[in-house]
């Protein structure tokens, strides 16, 4: 969707299928729906579809024009892992990202029974990309716990929890095998509360473990106003990146040409389309 994000913990967002549907308590105030909500029925806006899920294949070979290498949150706006997307969509989202690995990709997803199942057989090679993070969210013991146990059991060379927005103390987490925690309390009109203890808690057991930690925001209604400071200071920890030259301009309009032909079935429909 954008060049450039205000989420602290990304540089771009890249949003190749657009919308989703709600899953878990997680999703009651999601941000992505109200956005897009906000301009269903105004022609030719991006959102005129509202959170409707719809693949953009005009999308897909996006990260190749940018001219700089980014940290990259995909589908910020939806769920890559959402039944209604098909297998074969994905499977072109995760080429592209291997195509592109001067680019660090965030991937995030409450549906982690697909994503256990295709990084375990036809997203592999995604899965052992050190440039593309795989993570889950969590915001209870109930439905995070789950989700965590699914990421594990991938194959995933870096793998990350969100958890966002932190709706209860979580108490034990197992971080055996985990990568990158952020943490977070929901933000905007009706947000639920979060404790500092359940925030230290987590912190104290990344730091135990030796797993980077950050600390997004405090969230609730002014999230501006309660900021971002965790016992007098910002957490702002990263998995280590691997910087990765960038091609130059016509080498990199070649690999778009061929990633065209591959995906030809997909990138020459459209430009977006509904399910
Ligand atoms: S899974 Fe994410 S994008 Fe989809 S409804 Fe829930 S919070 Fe929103």
């Amino acid at each position: 969707m954008a060049e450039i994000s205000h989420i602290e913990w990304t540089d771009a967002t890249w949003n190749p299928v657009r919308g989703c549907t709600k899953i878990s308590p997680g999703c009651a105030h999601c941000y992505a729906e109200t956005f897009a909500e906000r301009f269903r029925g105004v022609p030719g806006h991006p959102y005129e579809m509202g959170f409707d899920l719809r693949l953009v294949p005009e999308k897909l070979l996006e990260p190749l024009q940018w001219s700089r290498p980014k940290m990259v949150f995909v589908n910020s706006m939806s769920d890559l892992f959402h039944d209604d997307v098909p297998d074969r969509y994905i499977s072109a989202v995760a080429q592209v990202m291997c195509e592109s690995p001067w680019h660090t990709y965030q991937v995030l997803t409450k549906r982690s029974p697909r994503l256990r199942t295709l990084l375990g057989s036809q997203l592999i090679r995604a899965a052992q990309q050190l440039n593309i993070w795989w993570g889950v969210s969590i915001e209870n013991k109930r439905y995070g716990f789950p989700r965590l146990e699914d990421l594990k059991n991938t194959p995933a060379a870096i793998r990350f929890l969100s958890i966002e927005p932190l709706l209860e103390d979580l108490g034990r987490i197992d971080l055996e095998g985990i990568h990158w925690v952020i943490v977070g309390g929901e933000s905007g009109h009706g947000a639920r509360p979060i404790k500092e203890s359940w925030v230290l808690s987590i912190m104290e057991q990344c730091q135990a473990a030796n797993v980077p930690f950050f600390f997004k925001q405090w969230g609730g209604v002014h999230k501006s106003r309660a900021g971002r400071l965790l016992r007098g200071r910002t957490y702002n920890e990263f998995p280590a990146t691997r910087p990765h030259s960038i091609p130059n301009r016509r080498e990199r309009d070649t690999r778009t040409a061929q990633l065209v032909q591959h995906l030809s079935d997909l990138v020459g429909r459209k430009k977006e389309y509904a399910l």
